[in-house]
């Protein structure tokens, strides 16, 4: 117990423990194996794609683009099935199964890509903020402290707009939009950087195209602040209750969770 009470925060950390403790309990304190879930592989698959090409100066061909999703996306699904080779336990949205979602993520990851790297970098001229010390904001770790936490993270993207300001850009696979990532994101870029950050915006890759920008110029470091100082709070004190909702079905632990019996089924 002793690494998770002193450990950085995350975004990711503290969402999680807002929307369930108990599912942060199981998955960071037991250390339960998660179920697999063939869109978090999706997920990374496209980033590391999105990354490679925007590292690149956008030279990377599209046929380079989709070899590359292809290799990453397989070597990450046969990971995961040796760990859990049975396909129907296996996390899915809707009334897909495991195997069939496997494939079907497959073939949308590599239209996502294509559509990236060919249509809409076409389109979307766009230049990547480098820090002072010359690294490329693309996949930028940091750790800031806020509210008296330690907060660290890595950012998809950060956009030079040209004007002086900086734009917090996430690359989006799925359909569950974060302000209070990319509040977070915008607050600590201030605070290591000292640039200014008015605005944040998400890559939709389900729709191929830019989400309309969220404005950063009213945020303020002490409100997004406050909630990993709860959190962090909460996990010092050894509170993880459990909530069960709606959200059970998509819970990579539930294979652990007696609460999911009893409300969620
Ligand atoms: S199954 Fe539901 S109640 Fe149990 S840990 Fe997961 S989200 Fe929480």
């Amino acid at each position: 117990m002793s690494s998770i009470e002193t450990q950085p925060r995350s975004v990711s950390q503290t969402q999680q423990y807002e929307e369930c403790s108990w599912r942060f309990y199981l998955q960071r304190v037991e250390r339960v194996v998660p179920r697999p879930a063939a869109w978090s592989h999706h997920g990374t698959a496209f980033h590391a794609v999105a990354e490679a090409f925007e590292l690149s100066g956008r030279t990377m061909s599209e046929e380079e683009a989709v070899q590359l999703f292809s290799d990453r996306y397989s070597a990450l699904v046969n990971k995961s099935l040796e760990v859990e080779p049975d396909t129907d336990r296996w996390l899915s949205a809707g009334r897909v199964g495991g195997g069939e979602d496997i494939e079907r993520r497959y073939a949308l990851g590599l239209e996502q890509v294509k559509h990236y790297v060919t249509d809409w970098a076409d389109g979307h001229p766009t230049n990547t903020w480098s820090t002072p010390d010359g690294k490329p904001g693309l996949e930028l770790y940091f750790m800031v402290e806020l509210g008296g936490v330690r907060v660290r993270g890595y950012i998809d993207q950060l956009v030079d707009d040209g004007d002086g300001s900086v734009r917090p850009r996430d690359w989006k696979t799925g359909s569950m939009k974060s302000k209070f990532q990319l509040q977070t994101y915008g607050v600590a870029v201030r605070k290591r950087y000292g640039v200014e950050v008015n605005k944040a915006d998400w890559y939709l890759a389900k729709d191929g195209r830019l989400s309309r920008p969220v404005r950063m110029d009213g945020v303020r470091e002490e409100d997004v602040a406050e909630r990993f100082a709860a959190m962090d709070a909460g996990v010092k004190r050894g509170d993880f209750p459990a909530s069960p909702a709606f959200h059970c079905r998509f819970c990579d632990v539930s294979h652990a969770c007696s609460f999911i019996q009893r409300v969620a089924t």
